[in-house]
């Protein structure tokens, strides 16, 4: 694996493998890697020639600065995951070679109502600090392929949409969620966790199912109502529990059949902010 800090330096080295003929995939992370970044890029070394992972943590997309600051940092673990499991190159810029002229008066995007909603709704300013950092780095690696997780299901919705918007030639792969065997959607986030809260934390998924199994016995408010109960029985403070159509992630509040859902679930254990989701409806897995 190559390590690049300069991103002149990675964009001379891929534009010498393009010439060659070879595919980019790209797996944009924040580090602290776990088994579902590597799972991204095994789908990405399926795909492409090669590999290119970056490990940056945007400072923009924090709307907390305290989860900034806390945000869990493993550089050598990462890089002995990615080397073990056969990423091509490693992007690891700092702040000043993304935001040359700083975090301020950046571009502002146009999401429409993606924004207004869910994560768009609890984490203001958030989707448009993905959106600078992840024009700027697609801009820098010109991937052919970019392998994104379900885990976060309105950013892949968002990313597609900035990629309309400006009209990138990217093919974008969205990856399944990694769990731990009781369920709990692997994230870097999960580090903080003391055992405690980390036994808990498991309610999330168990919210998610229920109202996957439930979905059809009862009107939606009461199913939302029990796996809210679910939660706050477990300690969690909610963001928000919802059903949204998996298309366009307007909320849904009955059933239709044909319809394409998804559960999104967002809360707190203690300081620590947990998201997952599930497509409902089972002809809808990814799978
Ligand atoms: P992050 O480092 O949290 O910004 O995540 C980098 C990429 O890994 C994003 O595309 C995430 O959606 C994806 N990801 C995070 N957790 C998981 C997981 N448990 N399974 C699969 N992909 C994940």
């Amino acid at each position: 694996m190559i390590l690049f800090k300069k991103a002149a330096e990675l964009i001379t080295y891929l534009q010498t493998q393009k010439n060659d003929g070879a595919e980019i995939g790209f797996v944009p992370t924040m580090g602290a890697l776990h088994n579902g970044h590597l799972s991204l890029i095994n789908a990405s070394k399926k795909t492409a020639a090669l590999t290119v992972c970056s490990i940056f943590v945007n400072p923009t997309q924090f709307n907390d600065p305290k989860d900034f600051q806390k945000y869990p940092v493993t550089i050598e673990k990462d890089i002995y995951l990615l080397e073990k499991n056969g990423a091509d190159v490693l992007f690891l810029p700092d702040v000043y070679e993304i935001y040359a002229d700083g975090t301020k008066n950046l571009e502002h995007y146009n999401l429409g109502y993606l924004e207004t909603i869910l994560e768009g709704e609890f984490r203001p300013g958030h989707f448009q600090g993905v959106c600078q950092v992840m024009e700027r780095l697609m801009n820098i690696v010109k991937p052919d392929h970019l392998f994104m997780g379900q885990k976060d299901y309105q950013q892949c919705m968002v990313i597609k949409k900035l990629i309309e918007i400006k009209d990138l030639k990217i093919k974008f792969h969205t990856c399944e969620t990694l769990r731990e065997n009781d369920g709990l959607a692997m994230s870097s986030r999960n580090t903080r966790l003391n055992d405690d809260e980390r036994k808990k934390a498991t309610a999330i998924y168990k919210a998610l199912s229920f109202l996957k199994e439930n979905l059809m016995q009862k009107d939606f408010t009461e199913i939302i109502n029990e796996a809210k109960n679910m939660l706050t029985e477990n300690n969690f403070k909610i963001d928000y529990v919802e059903i949204a159509d998996a298309d366009n992630l307007e909320i849904i509040h009955h059933y239709n059949k044909g319809k394409k859902l998804v559960a999104l679930i967002a809360a707190f254990q203690n300081e620590t902010r947990l998201i997952d989701n599930m497509i409902l409806t089972n002809e809808h897995n990814l799978k």
